[in-house]
């Protein structure tokens, strides 16, 4: 199996010298900027003639928000078509790896919504909404007309929409069509199907770059979110983001103890020499916040570092790598849960469920790439009425929570891995 065209190869032309200051530090600065205007603009007193300036400073944060939504029904459309056409994804193996994706997924969302309910992160501080998001947020939903409008009346109209279950309905759909279709006609010598393919891999391109632009604004985007927050209310809504910092690191610690548990069980790996020699990929991820770009390494230590057969490597981590993001499903369910705390409107079983559902489906169609949980959890909150200039606020932690969420789902790809290696380690002819 060729290993898939990576946004690697995508994004490594030199970009100019300001965005080559690292992401990281850019929002360091960003928001140490933001904090001072903050404190200067009165720290939670402002004075009545600021007030315009004060509420244009949302501004940016408003713009980059639209942007993803309006990113993220193509993303997800292009990056599923775009595994579909370049893996190649064996019958009965696949079927198992499915069950695999499908169990990780609902394991780590169930942990966040636990972990969420629990610990009640959104309560701790209080963030002084408006009285209409709260209500906005108050819709009863019911789950079964999530699965009566699982199909769209249109091929286009989830896009338009911003529908992530008929979306991915959609793209399954095409994928697997377009898929047989390339390996028929390789039967048949035929090569009708590469420009389809072409288009497919340059639409990929054009929207991750797309997105890199909308990135790149990000550091204005929490300048202007955060001066308006600390001018406007204080400090006090930090408190309760700390607590959902803290909060997703307790989830996400648990998902790992999950995945090493299941390795015991599961494979014939020893879950330590699995964290020993999968340091390398872990330590990829949190730098790069990308598990596309750490999937080389992926690949390459679970066969020379944790001794897995090159099919088991291949599948869990070449493919699996991009359907499998469980600590992106775990941070949009637990997202939507805190965001529905700080409201003050507690989701019930029924909403939770439809979280759960749209998690699962989002976090299949959100590409490894920096930020693109941020993306497809805008069609999360758009399922269960929670209103979406609230991530927002979320975009001021995501560049730390992206990093750490991104080693779990390299992990999760990791535990796939070995899963399918089974309980007999591989002989010396296999190797
Ligand atoms: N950055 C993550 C990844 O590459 C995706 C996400 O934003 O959740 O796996």
């Amino acid at each position: 199996m060729s290993e898939p065209d990576t946004i690697t190869t995508l994004t490594t032309k030199t970009p100019p010298w300001w965005l080559r200051i690292p992401l990281t530090l850019q929002i360091a600065i960003a928001l140490v900027l933001a904090i001072s205007l903050g404190i200067a603009l009165g720290a939670g007193n402002p004075s009545p003639e600021n007030a315009t300036f004060i509420t244009n400073l949302a501004i940016p944060a408003e713009l980059v928000l639209k942007a993803l939504r309006a990113l993220a029904t193509p993303l997800i459309l292009v990056a599923v078509l775009h595994t579909f056409m370049t893996t190649n994804i064996p019958g009965t193996a696949g079927r198992r790896l499915a069950v695999l994706l499908l169990t990780n997924t609902t394991v780590a969302i169930v942990i966040g919504l636990l972990v969420a309910n629990v610990l009640r992160p959104g309560t701790w501080g209080n963030l002084a909404v408006s009285p209409a998001d709260a209500e906005v947020a108050t819709q009863s939903l019911d789950p079964w007309s999530l699965l009566k409008d699982a199909i769209p009346d249109a091929i286009l109209k989830p896009l338009v929409d911003n529908n992530v279950i008929q979306l991915i309905a959609i793209a399954l759909s095409f994928g697997i069509v377009l898929r047989a279709l390339k390996s028929e006609q390789i039967a048949q010598s035929k090569t009708a199907f590469q420009p389809i393919e072409d288009v497919i891999g340059i639409l990929f391109e054009a929207v991750i770059r797309i997105l890199n632009w909308v990135i790149a604004l990000v550091p204005l985007a929490v300048f202007g979110i955060v001066a308006k927050t600390v001018a406007e209310k204080g400090f006090a809504p930090f408190q309760s983001l700390a607590a959902f910092i803290v909060a997703v690191l307790v989830a996400l610690a648990l998902q790992a103890c999950y995945y090493l548990t299941r390795v015991k069980l599961g494979s014939w790996v020893n879950p330590l020499r699995f964290l020993a020699g999968g340091s390398d990929a872990f330590l990829t991820a949190f730098s790069t916040s990308s598990s596309t770009v750490t999937m080389p390494i992926t690949f390459e230590i679970l066969q020379t570092k944790i001794g897995l057969r090159e099919s088991s490597a291949s599948l869990g981590a070449l493919v699996g790598a991009n359907f499998n993001n469980d600590g992106t499903a775990l941070y949009e369910a637990m997202s939507a849960l805190y965001i529905s705390q700080v409201l003050g409107q507690h989701l019930n079983i029924g909403q939770q469920l439809i979280v759960v559902l749209t998690s699962i489906f989002a976090s299949v169609g959100a590409a490894g790439i920096p930020n693109a949980g941020l993306v497809t959890m805008t069609l999360v909150f758009t399922s269960v009425g929670l209103p979406t200039q609230y991530i927002a606020l979320l975009v001021t932690v995501d560049w730390f929570l992206d990093r750490c969420r991104t080693a779990i789902n390299v992990m999760g790809d990791m535990t796939v891995s070995a899963l399918l290696d089974g309980k007999k380690p591989r002989t010396l002819d296999e190797a």
